[in-house]
Formats: C-alpha cells, sequence, structure tokens
C-alpha cells in the first residue's frame, strides 16, 4: 500500500550502561512526510535517528524500513543503511576531495555507480541546491551554509528512501542557517520523506506534518505541527516551547 508508513518503530528500547535512553518508542513516518524531533538537549533525539540508521542497537522494540524489519538479526545492515540518507551536524566533508568528488564517492564506492553517471546526477543535485558552480571547489572555499548543503546533496546522490537529518543548522551561523533550511522545504515539495531533530522551533511549525516532543526517551507528546505547537496538551510540552520560543 502506497502509504504504509517508511520508518515504523515498536516499542523500541535503548539503554545505555543501564540507563534508559529511549523508552517505548512508537513513531510512524509516513511517505512524502517530514517528522520533527524536537525536545531538550539529552531528551534522545540523535539517539532515536541513529536508531532508526542502525548507528544504535536498540535493547528491545522493532524497527521497520517499508515491511522490512531491519532490527531482524539475520538483516544485512549495510544494505539498509544504504537506503537512509542521514545528515549530522558537523558536515564531515572529505577536506581533500572537490565537492563533486565528495558527493560522488558512495554512488560510485558503495552503489558501483559508473562516474559518468554518478557525476551526471551529482551536478544536477548540485545545480538544484544551488551550488553547481561550487563543483570544483574544495570544502574548505564554502561557506558553514555550502557545506551542509553539499553534505545534503552526498546524502541525496544515493536516492535514499528516507533522509534523516540531526541538527543540520545547529554548528552554522545564524545568517546562514535559511539557506539550508530552504534547502529542506525545497526536499519535501519534491516529495522526500525526512525525519529531523531541529532546535528551530519556527521551521518546524512550518515543515513538519508531524512533531514529536521527547522528554527523558520518552515521546511525550506528538502530533501535527498546529497541535503540538498551537495547542500543547502536556504541561512539559508548554514548558519547553515556553522556554525556547
Ligand atoms: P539529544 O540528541 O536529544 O540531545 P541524545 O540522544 O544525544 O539526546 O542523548 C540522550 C541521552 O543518551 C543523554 O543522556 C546522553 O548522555 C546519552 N547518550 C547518548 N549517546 C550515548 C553514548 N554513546 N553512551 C552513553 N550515553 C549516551
Ligand atoms: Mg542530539
Amino acid at each position: 500500500m502506497s502509504d504504509a508508513p517508511v520508518l515504523r518503530m515498536e516499542s523500541v528500547r535503548k539503554t545505555f550502561a543501564g540507563s534508559v535512553v529511549l523508552r517505548d518508542v512508537e513513531l510512524a513516518v509516513a511517505p512524502h512526510t517530514v517528522t520533527a524531533l524536537i525536545g531538550a538537549s539529552g531528551s534522545g533525539k540523535s539517539t532515536l535517528l541513529r536508531c532508526a540508521n542502525l548507528l544504535e542497537e536498540i535493547d528491545d522494540g522493532a524497527i521497520w524500513l517499508d515491511d522490512e524489519e531491519i532490527t531482524d538479526p539475520r538483516v544485512d545492515q549495510d544494505a539498509v543503511r544504504r537506503r537512509i540518507g542521514v545528515v549530522f551536524q558537523s558536515y564531515n566533508l572529505f577536506p581533500h576531495m572537490t565537492v563533486l568528488d565528495n558527493v560522488t564517492l558512495a554512488p560510485r564506492r558503495v552503489h558501483g555507480v559508473p562516474r559518468d553517471e554518478a557525476e551526471e546526477r551529482a551536478r544536477e543535485l548540485l545545480e538544484r541546491l544551488g551550488l553547481g558552480p561550487k563543483a570544483k571547489a574544495y570544502p574548505d572555499r564554502l561557506s558553514g551554509g555550502q557545506q551542509q548543503r553539499v553534505a545534503i546533496v552526498r546524502a541525496l546522490a544515493v536516492r535514499p528512501r528516507l533522509l534523516l537529518l540531526d541538527e543540520i543548522t545547529a554548528a552554522l551561523d545564524p545568517e546562514l542557517v535559511g539557506e539550508v533550511l530552504e534547502v529542506v522545504r525545497g526536499l519535501k515539495d519534491d516529495g522526500m520523506t525526512m525525519m529531523l531533530a531541529t532546535h528551530e522551533m519556527g521551521f518546524a511549525r512550518d515543515v513538519a506534518d508531524q512533531v514529536c516532543f521527547l522528554d527523558g526517551g520518552v515521546v511525550l507528546e506528538r502530533g501535527t505541527a498546529e497541535q503540538v505547537f498551537g495547542d500543547p496538551q502536556q504541561e512539559r510540552t508548554r514548558r519547553f516551547l515556553r522556554r525556547i520560543v
């Protein structure tokens, strides 16, 4: 069925050295929608994203990508990760490689896409994200916002089923935040399915179809952006929003 969730978490539990970091997390990300994870530092947003990408092993529960249970021990984890794009707060571009080489590395090495084809696709994406003239530049010649946009292009280059974005504007100078958020908005318009952790409440409110408020590893409140921001049901959510907005 076409509107079956792209990602689904069921009773996910994650501990680090005995302390519970995610507790009974239930989550579904529908195709072509944006889910925003909000919550204080340490509430478990990054861990949730890392579990979704199998960068962390969960203690209990299950996670599905489309109709495959990716937490099944028999699953090929690398194959799963190839279907999920991830962008972190730090762009982690290879400094000794051009923008074009940064972007085509994974398609060529991991997915076996021929160079010509990988470069054509990369140039198309760079063009779309306003980075066409930067294809042959090295990362240190780019602004932080441009580098982060390259990191997004790199994640998109492998045609992921799902894109996970963890605080991708947190390391940027305030004047560069807008251009990166604009890219995310454009990807949403193109139908990309995304889950993102963010402190940009205005952005979350604007772009998210679903908002989940995490508190101490629990999804304490969830709903449409309008519900969670406009009419939060939990006192903790209200307190968090009052403090941050
Ligand atoms: P957020 O992204 O919302 O700030 P995190 O997912 O990074 O929250 O962290 C949630 C909790 O898990 C925090 O208490 C953090 O200290 C703990 N934590 C995260 N990663 C690790 C780790 N690798 N080892 C031990 N504790 C961790
Ligand atoms: Mg985090």
